[in-house]
């Protein structure tokens, strides 16, 4: 046994595990209304009313919610514009690019956030660009992107927003209708602390009216998926139950904690402890403090003759945590998450687990210039 300290999977609570202990039918009346509810407290989470808004659930892993949307919401005289800064955004453009979409990459080092300006310039340049798709918490370096400033510019321009949210929604507030995002899209497996099965997407209903007849794909239909759920909670085709009972749990064990400040400041405070601890070790941050997100944080790998990484995890692992491996492409790095049932205890014992590691089988403390 370990706990996790990757970004989603990430460790849950017994009780949310326990929810699914039940198999549960899902035509009944009961099973519609725990999905009715979540919608409705999603959107809650994400500052918007139902007037102007909608949840949508939808099966699979947190791409196929990304996937929905875009092959969705971009016809096929539209044309999207992708801020990449890091494999989540690139795999945003891809699955833009195999689906036919008329797709315009601005790419950006990954350890810089996208620029607004930028942003701007690409869409004065281009008039027939429609759409803007961009990750919130590139989850590949760690960085947390301005949405609030490329929004104003994108909103300004009158093209339609697209946000990959989906490790930072409910882990960092998000005021969704201020910003002028018209779709974000989430997973179940993340910041609410449910198990994978599920993403959902909060879509500003005159834009998620546009998409009816848009999508290529029969299962990924974010127009057909919402409108069988608008009827009565009924989802289109088998629905994750075990999952969903997860995550009405987990909804709940958000709302207990104090909502999204008070679990935004449990991961905040995580997040500053251990990169402090780290530093304290020698090791130091790929992304800079201005830009550097709450959510998972990535470190250049010491530089010593006989560290490996492979050991450091075994070793970490045995002694019950998992961490990541680095993702970014121009360094040698590893990622530690902190999300998830994850304390400042777990934080202390993880940082006194790898100062040992240190100290036991490279000869001492690292030092090294970032
Ligand atoms: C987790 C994650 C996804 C979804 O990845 P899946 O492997 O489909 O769950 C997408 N974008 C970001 C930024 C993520 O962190």
């Amino acid at each position: 046994m370990y706990k996790l300290l990757t970004p989603g999977p990430l460790t849950t609570t017994d009780t949310v595990k326990e929810e699914m202990l039940v198999d549960h039918c899902t035509w009944d009346d009961d099973y519609k209304s725990i999905t009715q509810k979540i919608r409705k407290e999603l959107l809650e989470l994400a500052h918007v009313d139902e007037s102007e808004y909608t949840a949508v659930l939808m099966q699979g892993s947190g791409t196929f919610g990304v996937e929905s949307v875009v092959t969705s919401s971009v016809g096929k005289d539209d044309k999207i514009l992708v801020c990449e800064n890091g494999a989540y955004g690139a795999r945003m453009a891809q699955l833009a690019k195999q689906a036919g979409k008329n797709v315009v990459v601005y790419h950006e080092e990954y350890s810089h956030v996208p620029d607004a300006k930028r942003v701007k310039e690409y869409l004065d340049a281009d008039p027939s660009i429609t759409h803007v798709g961009m990750i919130h918490s590139e989850t590949t370096s760690g960085i947390l992107n301005d949405i609030e400033a490329v929004g104003k510019v994108v909103k300004e321009a009158g093209k339609t927003f697209i946000v990959d949210g989906m490790s930072s929604f409910a882990g960092v507030d998000i005021d969704v209708k201020a910003i002028g995002i018209d779709f974000i899209i989430s997973s179940a497996n993340k910041c609410i602390q449910g198990v994978p099965g599920f993403s959902f997407i909060i879509c500003k209903k005159s834009e998620l009216m546009k998409c009816k007849g848009n999508c290529g794909s029969l299962s990924l239909d974010l127009y057909d998926q919402w409108e069988t759920m608008q009827k009565d909670g009924k989802w289109r085709f088998t629905s994750p139950t075990h999952v969903v009972l997860a995550f009405a749990k987990a909804m709940e064990e958000l709302k207990e904690e104090g909502g999204i400040s008070a679990r935004a400041k449990r991961y905040r405070e995580n997040n500053q402890l251990l990169i402090r601890r780290m530093r304290a070790l020698g090791i130091e941050t790929y992304i800079d403090d201005a830009h550097q997100g709450p959510i998972i944080t990535t470190f250049f790998t010491p530089k010593m003759d006989n560290f490996s990484f492979a050991e450091m995890y075994e070793y970490i692992k045995k002694r019950g945590y998992a961490i990541y491996p680095g993702k970014v492409t121009d360094a040698d790095t590893f990622r530690i998450g902190n999300i998830g049932e994850i304390y400042k205890e777990d934080i202390e014992k993880v940082s006194d687990i790898i100062e040992e590691y240190f100290e036991k089988c490279c000869g001492g403390l690292v030092r090294q210039t970032a």
